[in-house]
């Protein structure tokens, strides 16, 4: 019989998410269960005061069980803002800058990979095959270790992993990568991620050796629901709206890991020398507020609030704004036709573990008339997507070239490129990438 599925990640999907999974990560994990029996442990979303009952909140669905606990206050603030997101996340971008470190929040992460050690080791069954995500959880495999689980427990990294000399500025980095060696199989995103990792853990002498499996969307899905958008009434209005002007756009999280300073200088740097284009394009940037408790966060959005004030300031005519922004989070069939009808996706991270909405983008396009992808080479999609426009996001000469360049190619072109990186995001996607997770887990000892 297929062993159970222990799945464990910070935030748990509800039911109604896993029904109708919205993103990559959803429908691989959808894949990665199958038919097989799955428990579904993590973090409630909910905080609760100190000192209260830490309740265990279950809910089965078919085969699948979610399990979640809360955390208090003091825990959320210390676990996952202060550490996970102000001290990690930084970290693993190569943001070394940008890290608060504090030992008390450090101590918060470990007492809550222990705590939810503590909580899923009751809930565990004989043979068991356990697959713990992402960065908030590196301990948890030794943490479990330690509680005398002895099943197999993989562990997957969705971000960046930077090189040694970096990732060694975080005090007690060497612990952090110690612990992973209670983990049978270790997954990062790219070639580089695993080659940085494991160059540290051999400087270390360490045993494990970290191995890609990158992740992808689900092509078709995202290519039909593109197609379906063109009839929203909203997708229609923005075109009219467009009035025959080019579509620029971007999607991104409002995060200081994609470069939206970078990319809105590069943008003027392209009003400034191709003024050929001014009142003939306009650039859409989505930026859905994100980590709003964050102090970096909160500078990152007065810094792109101003940069969008002062470029429209400049350039803005009657009847023509050279920028749209909007910090809503928009929802995915809208952006599927937002994709579709745009001429030119600019997507340049400054570092990022995959950026989906880079596949995204070639599965939304025309296949008779697709557009362009600026793609920046530090996005883990770039060494698969090579048939993009790759561009350095640091250089806003060279996002103003590859605009133009984009802008002005030609249909077959155009067409020659898309058809190579359609079938690079075929290659990899959600379900190979849960697939071959999954078969390198159950193969190991
Ligand atoms: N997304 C969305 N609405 C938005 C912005 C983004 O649904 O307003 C989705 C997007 O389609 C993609 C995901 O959020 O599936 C972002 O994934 P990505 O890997 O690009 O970046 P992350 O946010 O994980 O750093």
């Amino acid at each position: 019989m297929t062993k159970r599925l222990v799945l464990v990640s910070n935030r748990v999907p509800s039911p109604g998410e896993m029904a109708h999974p919205a993103g990559g990560l959803a429908v691989g994990l959808r894949d990665a269960i199958g038919d097989r029996r799955c428990l579904w442990f993590g973090w409630s979303g909910n905080q609760v005061k100190e000192g209260d009952d830490i309740a265990l909140h279950t809910d089965t669905v078919e085969k699948v069980t979610f399990a979640t606990i809360d955390l208090t206050e003091k825990q959320y603030e210390g676990f996952y803002t202060g550490f996970s997101n102000g001290i990690l996340w930084p970290l693993f971008h190569y943001r070394t800058g940008l890290m608060q470190y504090a030992r008390s929040d450090w101590k918060s992460y470990l007492e809550v990979n222990a705590l939810f050690a503590q909580r899923l080791k009751p809930l565990l069954q004989k043979n068991d095959v356990l697959w713990v995500h992402d960065y908030h959880l590196i301990p948890l495999g030794r943490s479990l270790r330690d509680g005398g689980i002895k099943d197999k427990i993989g562990f997957f990294l969705h971000i960046p992993f930077p090189p040694w000399g970096i990732f060694s500025t975080l005090p007690g980095a060497d612990l952090l990568l110690m612990d992973m060696q209670a983990y049978d199989v270790i997954g990062v995103q790219t070639e580089e991620d695993a080659y940085n990792l494991n160059a540290a853990f051999e400087l270390l002498g360490l045993k494990p050796r970290a191995k890609p499996f990158p992740i992808g969307i689900d092509p078709e899905e995202f290519a039909e629901q593109a197609a379906e958008s063109l009839k929203d009434i909203h997708i229609q209005q923005e075109k009219l709206n467009l009035r025959g002007r080019a579509l620029i756009m971007g999607v991104d999280r409002l995060d200081y890991s994609k470069g939206l300073p970078e990319r809105l200088r590069g943008y003027a740097a392209f009003l400034e020398r191709y003024p050929e284009y001014l009142g003939k394009v306009v650039f859409l940037q989505i930026a859905p507020l994100s980590r709003t408790e964050v102090q970096q966060y909160q500078a990152l959005r007065k810094r792109v609030d101003e940069l969008v004030g002062q470029i429209n300031g400049i350039y803005t005519e009657s009847g023509w704004t050279p920028i749209e922004y909007v910090t809503r989070s928009i929802a995915r069939p809208i952006l599927a036709g937002l994709h579709r009808m745009s001429d030119v996706a600019l997507i340049t991270p400054l570092r990022d573990g995959m950026n989906l909405v880079a596949k995204e983008y070639i599965a939304a396009q025309d296949e008779d008339d697709p557009g362009c992808l600026i793609l920046s080479r530090f996005a883990g999609a770039a060494p698969e997507l090579e048939e993009a426009i790759i561009v350095n996001p640091y250089d806003a000469d060279e996002i103003a070239d590859a605009l133009a360049l984009a802008l002005s190619m030609k249909k077959e072109e155009r067409k020659k490129r898309w058809q190579k990186l359609r079938r690079a995001i075929d290659i990899t996607t959600a379900h190979t990438w849960a697939k071959s997770f999954m078969a390198e887990l159950d193969e190991r000892r």
